[in-house]
């Protein structure tokens, strides 16, 4: 993630939206940037209990349509909340999520995006809207995975 990227750079993007910067917001940004690269709602909850549920959950939705967090499903089902700034605020965007060490990478591709237009034309189908997660394991968790050895090596 950016380094520059802070709870003040955050606020100050809310703000720019019509959303004032209140203690409660500061808190639930705080409580984000202390959980790292992903979190649940859950996670901000157990961490707030001086905040409502109801008020957790308006706050990451509103994070959320601002294209501040973005929502990562994950392959059990689950759905995980994780900072937006690697590439550009309100880029679309896709991710590549790692079941090792669970790190979530963001990309983009503009051929990706053409072929989904191609068959949104070859079947006459309108689409609004997409979403795509790759799972596997990243570059750092692909190679300390151990190197094996064939039996005819010996
Ligand atoms: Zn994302
Ligand atoms: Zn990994
Ligand atoms: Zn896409």
């Amino acid at each position: 993630m950016n380094n520059n990227v802070n709870s003040l750079y955050v606020l100050s993007a809310m703000n720019r939206s019509g959303y004032r910067t209140t203690t409660t917001r500061r808190k639930i940004i705080d409580a984000i940037f202390s959980l790292g690269n992903s979190f649940t709602v859950d996670d901000l909850i157990q961490n707030l209990p001086d905040l409502g549920r109801a008020t957790i959950f308006r706050n990451v939705k509103v994070l959320k349509d601002l294209q501040i967090i973005c929502q990562v499903f994950l392959d059990n089902g689950q759905s995980v909340y994780q900072l937006d700034f690697e590439l550009n605020l309100e880029s679309h965007h896709h991710h590549l999520i790692c079941s090792k060490c669970k790190c979530i990478q963001e990309f983009n591709s503009k051929e990706l995006e053409s072929l989904l237009q191609s068959v949104s034309e070859a079947m006459s189908f309108e689409i609004n809207t997409h979403r795509l997660e790759l799972y596997g394991h990243c570059s750092s968790c692909k190679a300390s995975e151990p190197v094996e050895v064939s039996v005819s090596d010996r």
